[in-house]
């Protein structure tokens, strides 16, 4: 059978001709991304490196925080799975995908970008799992905007809120509970150090993460508890077909990377596996690009 170490080359081993115009409204779903993307589901294969831990993961219905997730619950850890009630008919196909793989699946629908739902989301993955020592903070907010002077104030606060403030609510909420040896992974972007013209708001963001995350690394290691990011390239997923690309540059999307192509989010979840496993004890503060090959500082 087929599974991520499977020896091939990466230039074809995906889709290599563009993507079909598409627009979904919302967060996106998933199970209206034409074609479907990879998340593993029928490939991931665990080999107990997360046995017995627990995990709460945000952004995990879909993309690459559904990948994350399948791969947790493959290698042995209970998944709780934030995402935004929209969203519940993809975040029920996760849980199946978890509890399948014999673990316990928690759904935590709310919107982390308001302050007591993040706090909230997790003290409920918390006191379900009973105890959390994995933190995968996948959920992000990426809407394109060509102009400036469209950029409202109500969008820059959303995608500040959604991926700067919930980070900072959702860890700092957990740490009471994370023991030493538990792991944060936050998730960056390729557009911290090389923006598009039409993602201000987004990239800013995405910098802003990679800087907290070097932060809060060294603080938190003394206590043994690592921070490490993950930094995609272009991945084939919702977020990208619900206004985070312009509609008509689909077909050309990924296509820019030296490998030629975008990537499916199966081919990312091993990176957050190897920072949430013990295997990285020694490694923290660190950023792993996940992207085609494009050059980073
Ligand atoms: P995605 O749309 O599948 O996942 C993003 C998720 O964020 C959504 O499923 C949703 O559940 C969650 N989310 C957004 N706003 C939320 C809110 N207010 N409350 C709760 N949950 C909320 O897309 P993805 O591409 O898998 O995105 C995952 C992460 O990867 C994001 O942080 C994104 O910025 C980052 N990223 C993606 C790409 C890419 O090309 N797809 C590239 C670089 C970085
Ligand atoms: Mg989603």
């Amino acid at each position: 059978m087929t599974d991520q170490y499977t020896f091939r080359n990466p230039v074809d081993a995906y889709k290599t001709t563009g993507y079909p115009e598409q627009y979904q409204d919302g967060p996106g779903l998933a199970a209206e991304l034409d074609p479907p993307a990879d998340h593993g589901e029928d490939t991931y294969r665990g080999t107990e490196r997360l046995s017995g831990r627990r995990a709460l993961v945000t952004g995990a219905d879909s993309g690459i925080g559904r990948a994350a997730a399948i791969a947790f619950a493959r290698e042995g850890a209970d998944v709780a799975l934030s995402y935004l009630p929209a969203e519940q008919k993809d975040a029920e196909d996760v849980a199946a995908l978890v509890e399948k793989a014999g673990r316990q699946a928690v759904l935590l629908p709310g919107d982390i970008s308001v302050e007591d739902e993040a706090r909230h989301t997790v003290r409920q993955a918390v006191q379900a799992l009973g105890g959390l020592d994995l933190l995968a903070n996948v959920a992000g907010k990426q809407q394109q905007q060509p102009a400036l002077e469209d950029l409202t104030t109500e969008q820059f606060d959303e995608t500040f809120k959604t991926n700067v403030y919930a980070l900072f609510w959702i860890i700092q909420e957990a740490l009471p509970y994370l023991p030493a040896g538990a792991s944060i992974i936050n998730t960056s972007s390729i557009q911290a150090y090389s923006p598009a013209p039409h993602l201000v708001d987004y990239a800013t963001t995405k910098m802003a993460i990679n800087t907290m995350s070097k932060a809060l690394a060294q603080q938190l290691a003394p206590r043994g508890i690592r921070v490490n990011v993950v930094a995609p390239g272009p991945f084939w997923t919702p977020l990208q077909t619900a206004g985070g690309q312009p509609t008509e540059a689909l077909p050309e999307f990924g296509q820019e990377t030296p490998i030629g192509r975008a990537g499916q989010p199966a081919e990312i979840a091993p990176a957050y596996v190897y920072l949430a496993s013990a295997e990285s004890g020694y490694t923290t503060g660190d950023t792993l690009n996940v992207n085609g090959g494009m050059p980073t500082p």
